[in-house]
């Protein structure tokens, strides 16, 4: 079980799974009752939607009732499998200044700023924040690093998504730390007539980004709507933490090499394992036209 403390570093905590109680360790009565009740009880039935998404009925249901205006997707690992480019490039960026820093911690840390990923190792290694020259070199590497792997692919099945939330004609919004310019064209590019132009929230939007609500509570002003009447999209702990805090019912979905342990800590409503599962239960969901 993986998951951020304070200061935003890994920790590994092992859980062991509850033992049965056995005849030493209970009452003989007591034993007996834990053996038999599951006998003659009925087990709670799960509905088949519930089971099939591996969601809590309670979960299913609220967000079944709800009266969906807007969804917010975020972009790495979501709209596009840049993830595992962005990992390695940070990983060899930092070895390259001596700084160990896994792919799998570039996982855990996707969505921050590269000034704020920077000064989080700093921190765990040196008790202090990188000054402005380190950080400027450290990530022009990781860029050009980045820059020399091919163009990140869509997200398998995201396509299908994103097209049959357009025809509910609904608010549809990217919500995303990068920095790019242009990044409307490369949307455009890459999903035609899906996004528009106003309805993008990136780093030049908001003074503080993701774990922070200021990006989707940014997203909710943009649409003009309720944090009940909105879902957010996200496959990483700081965007979940995110959405979460901008009181918005936040579904994650593990596109990359985390658990579902890492989303369900980080405070997602559910987690799904990919983007196919979303697409299904999409058809289960209410839309309100915009
Ligand atoms: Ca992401």
């Amino acid at each position: 079980m993986h998951a951020l403390d304070e200061a935003g570093y890994s920790h590994y905590n092992r859980q062991y799974k509850q033992r049965l109680p056995t005849i030493l360790s209970l009452s003989a009565i007591d034993w007996a009752v834990c053996r038999i009740k599951p006998l003659i009880l009925p087990r709670k039935k799960k509905t088949k939607e519930a089971f099939m998404y591996n969601i809590d009925t309670p979960t299913l249901t609220t967000l079944k009732n709800k009266n969906i205006k807007a969804i917010f997707f975020d972009m790495d690992g979501i709209l596009f499998d840049s993830m595992p480019y962005h990992a390695e490039a940070w990983h060899k960026a930092l070895l390259h200044f001596g700084l160990e820093f896994s792919p799998y911690e570039a996982y855990l840390h996707e969505g921050r700023t590269a000034d704020s990923t920077i000064d989080a190792i700093y921190n765990r290694l040196y008790g202090h924040d990188a000054d402005r020259t380190t950080k400027d070199e450290i990530y022009a590497l990781k860029s050009s690093i980045f820059g020399g792997y091919p163009a990140p692919k869509p997200i398998e099945g995201i396509a299908e998504v994103l097209q049959w939330v357009k025809e509910q004609n609904i608010h549809l919004l990217v919500v995303t730390g990068s920095a790019q310019v242009s990044l409307f064209e490369k949307l455009q590019e890459y999903f035609p007539a899906i996004f528009e132009r106003n309805h993008i929230v990136s780093a030049f939007e908001v003074k503080h980004g993701k774990p922070h609500p200021e990006p989707y509570l940014t997203a909710l002003k943009i649409a003009g709507v309720d944090a009940e009447e909105a879902l957010v999209i996200e496959n990483a702990p700081l965007g979940i933490r995110s959405g979460r805090a901008a009181g918005i019912f936040t579904i994650g979905i593990n596109t990359g090499i985390l658990t579902r342990d890492d989303l369900k800590e980080a405070g997602a409503n559910l987690v799904l394992d990919n983007m196919q599962q979303f697409r299904e239960l999409l058809k289960d969901l209410n839309f309100v036209h915009r």
